[in-house]
């Protein structure tokens, strides 16, 4: 099993850095390949509750490497401080490695999109405002800066400076705002640079030399599938793409090495920010999906619009990723519902769709067609085998395994490694 993608399939938050845990005894790397510090895993360690952005959540285990590949834009004084959290809690953060090849994300980038969400009104997209968006932009119109620039302080002043007189241009004559110090960001910068040094590699070529000998690499995705840039519910998607086959591209990795590509995929729906979301039910039991599955994102603190399974939707993810199975979780928050709703498939404008339907209008207008399975009372949080479950619960696994048509391998009942069941 040389290399394993995990990758959300729906809007993200579907509890990836679960997976990741439940795989890491297995593996050598992990890779994070896509976004920057706008995504979040909340993970456990020494006992304290932590919230990682950036740093993959493989730092946790001392067998692992932890790499961030040359596709995740990367905020250096954030990157730094998540390093210094994890060492004061004990945690040697001495095996992470970046890629040089990495965007950096520059402080114009986080007030050029503050002021630019602002100038949407309510067309803002509601995004984090990290400066994530500004840095994927500047990259493809090759005016950004990489991690490996803060190496060369000469070729760095040079090309900040090009830069920032277009920015500063655009935040005071557009948007009325203060010019930036290219003296000041230097300076930080430069100090970034010093501390970032030591983890700063060849990413790919470390990766290649580890497959070679036989070393088992987890690529684990942040976002999900219906945020991705292209395959997503354009414009309410990330800025990178969270879909498998961009690992590849992103580490600089061969598709002939990937054998597995898990697709992590929560037992109801919950989406952050705007966007259709056909299967969102803002009444009650939305708020009870909510409260149970404690919904609230890990970097904004949002409270997450929350839903039913739509079964088009990890059709859609199993064919964009081509996964090979699916990591089922949150299933105990289901708990207590005499019913569970189960969309099928949609209605638009008269016409019934099993996929993904082909035009945004169509989509943002699709109804979901439901069937309404039995739901059971008993909590599932002491289940320790796909058995022990009530029959209704695993009914509800089948169905939606027959549903999304891709093999359900493991259940989860809670945050805990032990409530991971495999199935049959
Ligand atoms: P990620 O970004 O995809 O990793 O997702 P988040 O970190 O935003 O959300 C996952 C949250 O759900 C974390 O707090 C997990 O501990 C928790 N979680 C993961 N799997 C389960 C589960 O099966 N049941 C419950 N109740 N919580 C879970």
């Amino acid at each position: 099993m040389p290399a394993s993608i995990v990758v959300g399939t729906q809007w993200g938050d579907e509890g990836k850095g679960k997976v990741t845990d439940y795989l890491a005894d297995q593996m050598r790397f992990v890779v994070r390949y896509q976004g920057g510090n706008n995504a979040g895993h909340t993970v456990v360690a020494e006992g304290h509750l932590l919230k990682l952005h950036l740093v993959p959540s493989g730092i946790l285990y001392s067998h692992l490497t932890s790499v961030i590949a040359d596709g995740v834009v990367v905020d250096p004084g954030v990157l730094l401080e998540e390093m210094d959290t994890l060492s004061g809690l004990g945690i040697d953060v001495s095996r992470l490695v970046v890629s040089g090849n990495a965007h950096l994300i520059m402080p114009y980038h986080l007030e050029l999109e503050k002021v630019t969400e602002r100038h949407l009104g309510k067309h803002a997209l509601g995004t984090t405002k990290r400066g994530i968006g500004p840095a994927y932009a500047d990259k493809a119109a090759r005016i950004g800066l990489r991690l490996q620039d803060l190496f060369d302080p000469k070729i760095f002043r040079e090309k900040l400076e090009v830069v920032l007189k277009e920015k500063n241009l655009l935040l005071t004559k557009v948007y009325n705002r203060l010019p930036l110090s290219a003296d000041t960001i230097v300076e930080d910068y430069r100090a970034y640079g010093e501390r970032l040094r030591p983890h700063v590699a060849d990413t790919s070529r470390l990766l290649y030399e580890g497959l070679r000998a036989g070393e088992n690499v987890l690529f684990e995705g942040a976002q999900g599938t219906l945020l991705d840039l292209d395959h997503g519910t354009y414009p309410f998607v990330t800025s990178s793409n969270p879909v498998a086959g961009f690992a590849l591209a992103s580490a600089g990795v061969g598709p002939m090495e990937v054998d597995r590509v898990i697709g992590v995929t929560k037992a109801y729906v919950t989406r952050v920010g705007s966007g259709p979301f056909p299967t969102e039910d803002p009444g009650p039991d939305g708020e009870r999906l909510g409260e149970a599955g404690k919904e609230f994102g890990t970097t904004t603190g949002r409270k997450r619009r929350c839903g039913w399974f739509d079964a088009v939707l990890v059709r859609y993810a199993a064919r964009l990723n081509g996964l090979s199975e699916i990591f089922l979780t949150k299933l105990d928050v289901l708990s207590g519902f005499p019913t569970i709703k189960v969309c099928t498939g949609y209605v638009a404008d008269g016409e019934t769709f099993e996929d993904v339907p082909p035009h945004q209008s169509l989509f943002h207008r699709a109804q979901p067609v439901y069937e309404e399975l039995e739901g059971w009372d008993e909590s599932l949080s002491e289940a320790r085998s796909f058995g022990d479950l009530p029959p209704a619960a695993r009914k509800y696994v089948e169905r939606l395994q027959d549903l999304a048509g891709v093999r359900i391998g493991v259940v989860s009942v809670g945050p805990a490694r032990e409530q991971s069941l495999p199935v049959g």
